[in-house]
């Protein structure tokens, strides 16, 4: 569905991915880990074409799309959550969760998927007329997957959806995108977090200063020597 290819791209001079390549597949989870600054985040600007490549091709279901701008690429169905929410904090959750579906080709039928996807997220519901600021930092997360929702994703693509939660909070959240991803979303998630997005990832990568160190299957790279000490502490 997703595949990348040999991409280079970076911001003016400073060349921050060499070479990568991956591929996602329909209905898999795919998982990115890496280390601060690794170039995770850069990766995702690449697919969704806020950083244009200067070498390589990004193919998203059998279309190029590396020369697309962002509103062309988000209406082809890849959908980018970033990092850090990033809603507008004096609106209410309602309409932050509504501007998910205002791209021309997802218009129709908004409010039946306004509703299954409060269906997925309860604590959004209950929370539809106060303000997105004024939430938790996991409610605010939920809000921007339920935006990212509202755009009819044929692959979700999930910038650090932990960062910053609590424990018990990071748990929750995992279990809702294990669920988005049962119900036949395609996903790929970049974390920090390495052994919760590698238990629920088909396969996963590792990148290391902008490169692909390590590719493998989830359950595979969670019994990888070098993870186990880098990036899981054991
Ligand atoms: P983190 O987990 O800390 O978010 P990351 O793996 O997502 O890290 P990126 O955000 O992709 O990493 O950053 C990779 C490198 O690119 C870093 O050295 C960062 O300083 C640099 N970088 C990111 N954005 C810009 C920018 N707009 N201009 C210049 N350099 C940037």
């Amino acid at each position: 569905m997703l595949k990348v290819s040999e991409i280079t791209a970076g911001y003016g001079r400073t060349v921050i991915l060499q070479d990568i390549s991956l591929r996602v597949g329909r209905g898999e989870v795919v998982t990115i880990i890496g280390s601060n600054g690794a170039g995770k985040t850069t990766l995702l600007r690449a697919i969704s074409g806020l950083v244009k490549p200067t070498a390589g091709s990004i193919e998203f279901d059998g279309q190029r799309i590396d020369r697309l701008p962002p509103d062309e690429i988000v209406g082809a169905g890849l959908i980018m959550v970033p990092e850090a929410r990033q809603l507008f904090p004096v609106m209410s959750v309602r309409d932050n969760v509504l501007m998910g579906g205002y791209h021309p080709k997802v218009r129709t039928g908004m409010a039946q998927r306004f509703d299954e996807v409060l269906d997925i997220f309860p604590r959004v519901r209950e929370r539809l007329d106060q303000m997105a600021g004024s939430l938790s930092g996991g409610e605010q997360q939920m809000v921007a997957i339920a935006r990212g929702l509202m755009a009819k994703p044929k692959l979700l693509m999930l910038d650090e959806p932990s960062l910053g939660l609590a424990p018990i909070i990071v748990q929750q959240m995992f279990d809702v995108i294990d669920r988005i991803c049962k119900s036949g979303t395609t996903v790929l998630l970049v974390e920090q977090k390495a052994f919760h997005a590698l238990k629920i990832a088909d396969r996963a990568y590792v990148i290391e200063n902008g490169q692909i160190a390590l590719e493998n299957t989830g359950i595979g790279l969670l019994s990888d020597p070098h993870i186990k000490t880098a990036y899981l502490g054991i």
